[in-house]
């Protein structure tokens, strides 16, 4: 069984958001979905958040 993916507050530091998600804080941003912080720019952008992706899969 597979753990859902916590959402991260929008209101949460991008730099702590960032160590969380394996990124850099420049690429942080909203989730397209929840407003929840993700990966939202660069190579490797994941523009709707796990959460919510782990909730689809669900
Ligand atoms: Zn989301």
């Amino acid at each position: 069984m597979d753990v859902l993916p916590r959402r991260l507050e929008p209101t949460m530091d991008p730099g702590s958001a960032a160590i969380i998600l394996g990124c850099e804080p420049r690429q942080i941003g909203p989730c397209a979905r929840c407003q929840g912080l993700t990966v939202r720019y660069g190579v490797r952008a994941e523009p709707v958040c796990r959460a919510c992706r782990a909730a689809e899969r669900a």
